[in-house]
This record gives structure tokens, sequence and C-alpha cells, in this order.
């Protein structure tokens, strides 16, 4: 019988890094995508496989839809090449970059960079890849706490984040009739190098964010991985549709 197979964007660091080794310690194989860390995407496959797991790491820009064939083409190459097989089971879209500027200050461009790198690349990727994605497989689209709750600085991006989890129930109703379930997570802020690591590398917008959480302190990758692993696991397969945060409480 076949392993099962992950696909995660963005597994080259932080959430999707942490997220491929809980899938890996799941007894589940990878494939992951970067932008432009090959050496530290490498790196994870070579955690994976030190895990007694297959993995595979993938080139991808999430921004440049036109690419996506071509990387349709090339992940059934790889899954024909490893895994003699012609689909997989896991699709987490989670690559992603933001952004921090005033309401006021934001511009086109920075609002189109949002647009394409979040909702249209979760859009599209996912329909350019349904047909290498399992009947009865699963989608994490991953959103942010920044869509339930409002901080100043994050008009644009947590507005595309708010277009994702809309997008995850249409997902989720459409192909509920391939057996695919569909969910959301929205972690609240974590310690990695997104946004330039602020969350995790400013003293004072730490202690904020922690004063902000009923558990008391900001997040860490390991409070998401293995929740994401977790939710993808046959425990929760009659999940579908749903919003999970996993914030530590924030902004309550
Ligand atoms: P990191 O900056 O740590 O990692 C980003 C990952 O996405 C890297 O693997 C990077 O690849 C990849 N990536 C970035 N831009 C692109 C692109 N245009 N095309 C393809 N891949 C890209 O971020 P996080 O792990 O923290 O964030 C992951 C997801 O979680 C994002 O969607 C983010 O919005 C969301 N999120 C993060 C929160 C946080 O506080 N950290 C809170 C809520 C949501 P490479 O290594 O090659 O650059």
């Amino acid at each position: 019988m076949t392993n099962k197979i992950a696909l995660i964007t963005g597994g080259s660091r932080g959430l999707g890094k942490n997220t491929a080794l809980a899938m890996a310690k799941q007894g589940i194989d990878v494939v992951l995508t970067y932008q432009s860390k090959q050496a530290a995407a490498q790196a994870v496959v070579d955690e994976i496989t030190a895990l007694g797991r297959k993995a595979v790491a993938l080139q991808l820009d999430v921004a440049q839809v036109k690419t996506f064939a071509a990387f349709s083409a090339q992940l059934k190459q790889a899954l024909q090449t490893q895994w003699q097989a012609t689909q997989f089971d896991y699709l987490v879209n989670n690559a992603g970059t933001g952004i921090h500027a005033p309401f006021a200050e934001t511009t086109e461009q920075m609002f189109d960079d949002m647009v394409n790198i979040h909702l249209k690349s979760t859009f599209f990727l996912t329909q350019t890849l349904l047909p290498v994605l399992r009947d009865g497989g699963r989608i994490v689209n991953i959103s942010s706490g920044l869509a339930r709750f409002s901080l100043p600085g994050y008009s644009a991006y947590a507005a595309m984040k708010g277009g994702i989890e809309v997008l995850t129930r249409y997902m989720a109703k459409e192909l509920g009739a391939r057996q695919i379930a569909v969910n959301t997570v929205a972690p609240g802020a974590i310690e990695t190098d997104f946004g330039q690591g602020l969350v995790r590398d400013n003293k004072e917008v730490n202690a904020y964010i922690a004063s902000q959480t009923a558990l008391g302190r900001v997040g860490v990758a390991d409070d998401i991985g293995p929740m994401i692993a977790s939710l993808l696991s046959e425990n929760n397969r009659w999940v579908n549709a749903q919003r999970i945060e996993a914030s530590g409480g924030m902004l309550i």
C-alpha cells in the first residue's frame, strides 16, 4: 500500500516546515515547496528522510499563477518517480508573506501582491491541482487570527485571509462530492520569520501579544504544525468547512 502524501506550500521555513515535520512524524510522506531558499528546503527534506519518511522539495512562486500548470506537471513527475503514484492526499496552502502598512498608505502594488500571494494562489493552485488530489483527500487553507480581530496595519493582508476563509467554505461545498474535506486553520501571532520576525524579535510586540493571549504567551511553530497534522488525521475526518483558530485565545 502506498503511503499517504502531503503537499505543503512554503515548507522550507516557519509553519510550513513545522507542519511537514509533524506530518512525517505521523507517518506521512511530504512534497514541500519553497520560493527561493532551496538549501533550507533541502534541510527539511533531510530531516524528514531521517525520520524514515520520503520527501521531495519543489520550487514554486505562489504569486505566479501562470506557472501552476508547469508546477502540476513537475509534481506528477515527482509522484511517479518517488512514489510510483499518480495522486497525493493532503494539500496545505500555507506559503506566504505579509505586509504591514496603514490603510491610508497601502499602495495598489502592495494590495495586488497580497491578492496574488494569498487569495489568488489558494484559489488557482488548488484548482490546478484538483486532478492530482485523491478523492477522499483533504485541504487545509492557512488564514490568520487577523481575519477575526483587527490590528492596525494589516488591512490588505487580513482582507485576503478573510477571503480565504470564505473560499474554504465554497471549496468544501463543491469538493464534497469527491469526499474532499476543506478547512481553514487560523494561527494567532507565531514566532517565525514572518513580517521580518517582528513577533519573535521585537520585545514590545511580543509582550503585547502575550498580554492579549489567554494562555499568556506568544505562539511558536510547534503550536501549529502538530495541530494541522492532527486535523488531517483520520480522527478528524468529519470536520469540514470549518475555521479553526490556533491562537492560545488571542484577543478574546
Ligand atoms: P515564514 O516567513 O516563516 O515562511 C514563509 C514560507 O513561505 C517560506 O517557506 C517561504 O519560502 C514561502 N513563501 C513566501 N513567499 C512565497 C511565494 N511568493 N511563493 C512561494 N512560497 C513563498 O512565514 P510563516 O511560516 O510564519 O507563515 C506561513 C503562513 O502562515 C503564511 O500564509 C502566513 O500568512 C500565515 N500566518 C502566519 C502567522 C505568524 O504569526 N507567523 C500568523 C497567522 C498566519 P522561502 O523559504 O523559499 O522564502
